[in-house]
């Protein structure tokens, strides 16, 4: 694969500009050192955010919806010309196999800008009349209006599909954007600068910079007093951190946060399409989607033969270079999450757990022993209570349980802190609609896992977020509504 250049650079104003902290990328294929990013100080985020401001209300303001729209298309087919390279950033940073890289996070980046484009130029005000009671007939109507500046944070794990997830409907509501990409997959969001530029976006209008959290690019970002509101995808506890930095002049937030997802299987499903569905869901992208299944639970009849089925596939999912063909695992994001990772393999051996497979790292003879890979492992035998049943590990790991009833089931799934998504597989469908009804979560599968209309409403409950985004109701997080009444 190419890489990425040897300095990426921040894009504030139209230009891209160097500060002189640098940090470096590791790739987490094979340990190498990728390239030196440009680590913001507090002066730059200060300049992007003075940027995005007289953009906002300047130039960007006199375009309409429709001429916003345009704008977004032009972007689409910014990265589309430029797919192969977006394609070859994105898998030099996450070491994911090329094949995901192509068919979900560009073309979902391609696509994000194309939904929003298309729902902005739909979507109109709401309309009322009445009538008084000396017998006038008044009327009201809305104006949907941008906040100004949206600070956009976002997380490694499928870095361009959730950065434009964010910057396409912030800019379809006519919002300038400061974006801050994870200091770990700083690539794509930088060749997205390039598209904004070639694309005529009006300087000020994207603005980007680089760095990490505490202390650094994003604190500053998210504590400046010129950001109108705030939006962020990432851990849990980062988000408390920024709501807190959120409530200093009460900014709007929407977090999409983590998640300790369920599959429930009960014995009357298709047991092949089960197997194949709960193997994709706990181990896509080596585990790192906040929609991932890392608790399994599986109605007692089928118990053994489903583990049975689950190691069987597991073992089979091939782990190797990105564009090895048939390759279905590649390595985690970085060697620190790695050891997290592991600590979480440790700790379940602790709490008693049966490893199935995997909990360990594979060994290669070549350079990817120094890469930041683990096997998919499976666990069975620890208890709801146990950290490795209630924490997020974000590793290709998931523990299966057996289950005796719909009650029990419902309840032990309800029993978590986080409260994203969950996914039942069964050819009841009363039944799957009853149980969806009695999830505490944000998104309920039947049958499937991760499909997804992007207009439909997107978030989690309780630790995994706040607010939702797509669609409509994305275009309703990044905007005002002003309330017009007319007595004419
Ligand atoms: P993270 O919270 O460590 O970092 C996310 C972003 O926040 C990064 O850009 C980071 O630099 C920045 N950040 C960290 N501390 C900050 C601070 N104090 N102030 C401002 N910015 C700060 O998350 P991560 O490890 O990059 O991502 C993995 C997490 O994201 C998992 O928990 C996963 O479940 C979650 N996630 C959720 C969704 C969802 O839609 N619900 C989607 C993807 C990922």
């Amino acid at each position: 694969m190419s890489n990425p250049p040897a300095l990426l650079r921040h894009y504030v104003n139209g230009e891209f500009v160097t500060t002189p902290r640098t940090f470096g990328k590791l790739s987490p294929i094979d340990g190498r050192l990728l390239g030196r990013v440009c680590e913001a100080d507090a002066e730059l985020v200060d300049r992007a955010v003075a940027a995005a401001r007289s953009a906002q209300e300047g130039a960007w303001a006199h375009y309409s919806a429709s001429q916003r729209a345009d704008v977004l298309l032009r972007i689409a087919e910014g990265i589309e010309r430029r797919f192969d390279a977006f394609v070859a950033a994105e898998v030099a940073d996450t070491g994911r196999p090329v094949h995901q890289a192509r068919t979900l996070d560009i073309a979902r980046g391609v696509q994000n800008f194309r939904t929003f484009a298309e729902l902005i130029r739909q979507t109109g005000g709401e309309y009322y009349e009445m009538r008084t009671a000396e017998g006038e007939d008044v009327f009201s109507y809305t104006l949907r209006k941008p906040h100004g500046v949206v600070a956009i944070i976002s997380p490694w794990n499928l870095p361009m599909l959730l950065l434009t997830w964010k910057v396409a409907p912030a800019l379809a509501c006519g919002n300038a954007v400061v974006v801050k990409p994870s200091e770990d997959t700083p690539s794509t969001a930088t060749l997205l600068a390039e598209v904004m530029q070639a694309a005529g976006v009006p300087a000020g209008v994207f603005n980007l910079v680089h760095g990490f959290g505490p202390n650094s690019a994003g604190e500053f970002l998210t504590r400046h007093p010129g950001v109108d509101a705030i939006t962020f995808t990432g851990e849990s506890r980062t988000g408390a951190t920024i709501m807190k930095a959120a409530a200093e002049g009460v900014r709007e937030v929407s977090f999409e946060l983590g998640g300790k997802n369920a599959a429930v299987v009960f014995a009357d499903c298709d047991f092949e399409a089960a197997v194949a569905g709960v193997l994709r869901s706990s181990f896509t992208n080596t585990g790192q989607v906040c929609l991932c299944s890392e608790r399994v639970y599986v109605e007692r009849p089928i118990f053994e033969r489903f583990v049975a089925a689950l190691k069987a596939g597991a073992e089979g999912l091939k782990i190797g270079y990105p564009d090895e063909p048939d390759v279905k695992m590649g390595s985690l994001i970085s060697h620190a999450h790695r050891d997290k990772v592991l600590g979480y393999f440790e700790l379940a051996r602790q709490e008693g757990a049966t490893v199935v497979t995997g909990g360990d790292i594979p060994h290669f003879g070549d350079d990817r022993d120094q890469g930041a890979y683990v096997r998919p492992t499976i666990w069975t035998g620890l208890a709801d209570d146990a950290r490795c049943m209630r924490e997020e590990v974000f590793g290709p790991v998931c523990h299966v349980a057996p289950f005796d009833r719909d009650d029990e089931v419902i309840a032990r799934v309800n029993d978590s802190d986080y409260g994203l998504a969950a996914a039942i597989w069964t050819r009841d469908l009363k039944r799957a609609h009853q149980v969806s009804r009695r999830l505490r979560v944000g998104m309920v599968w039947v049958n499937t896992w991760f499909l997804r209309d992007l207009r439909t409403p997107f978030g989690g409950a309780r630790l995994s977020g706040l607010g939702r985004e797509g669609g409509r109701h994305s275009l309703d997080f990044y905007s005002e509504a002003t309330t017009v009444c007319v007595n004419p």
